[in-house]
């Protein structure tokens, strides 16, 4: 069960990891963007870490809502309204208690809502590329670790691609042979998230 201990646990070991890795999305978005993934994420984390009482004290569902709005203000750029879409459909969508098969649907449908304000979709070198295998696996009944295995790999796998949405795609080619930022810090928020609930699965 996710009680109140074990939201706080999922909740701090997300924000933490996009924290502690803020150098890193700043460093790719240096190589491809205007550098500031890092630090728009930072905020937008730090935030939540400061709510983190009052976002484990309410039910999965509103605590996702909450954490998405948090990140709508305090992200900015292109990936905070799109990050604030994702956590905020996935409130929307979940039961208090997921099961997998309610789990992959909120994910479905969580996809679904950043592919709508993003009038994106994956294959264009963006969080996408690595939300969209992330949810395939969860709905193919892949093990925890496996997921976690697959984000890291998916962020991988955008380094060989052009950008044809976001400010990468302004360099065209030139976007080829750099790791998207918006995909390492889903792959980040991915395999944070999976370790939290596998510890206490
Ligand atoms: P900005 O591009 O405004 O500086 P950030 O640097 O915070 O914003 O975020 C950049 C990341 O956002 C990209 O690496 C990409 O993964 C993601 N992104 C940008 N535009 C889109 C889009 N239209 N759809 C999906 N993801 C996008
Ligand atoms: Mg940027």
């Amino acid at each position: 069960m996710l009680d109140e201990a074990r939201r706080r646990q999922l909740i701090e070991a997300v924000a933490s990891a996009v924290i502690a890795h803020a150098d890193e999305l700043t460093a790719l978005d240096q190589a491809i963007g205007d550098g500031d993934h890092g630090m728009n994420m930072k905020r937008g984390f730090e935030a939540v870490l400061a709510d983190l009482d009052g976002l484990a004290a309410k039910p999965l569902p509103e605590a996702l809502k909450a954490a998405g709005m948090q990140l709508v203000m305090k992200v900015g750029g292109a990936s905070g309204p799109l990050y604030g879409t994702l956590f905020m459909s996935l409130g929307k969508s979940l039961p208090e208690e997921p099961d997998r098969a309610a789990f992959a649907a909120a994910l479905d449908a969580a996809i679904a809502a950043v592919k709508a304000r993003g009038k994106s979709d994956a294959g264009q070198k963006t969080m996408l590329d690595v939300l969209v295998p992330v949810q395939e696996a969860v709905a193919g009944e892949a093990g925890i670790a496996d997921i976690a295995r697959r984000a890291q790999e998916a962020a991988e796998a955008t380094i060989p691609m052009r950008a044809t949405r976001g400010r990468a795609s302004f360099l065209g080619e030139r976007s080829i042979g750099h790791m998207d930022p918006g995909a390492r810090s889903s792959a980040l928020i991915v395999e944070a998230a999976a370790a939290a609930l596998g510890a206490g699965a």
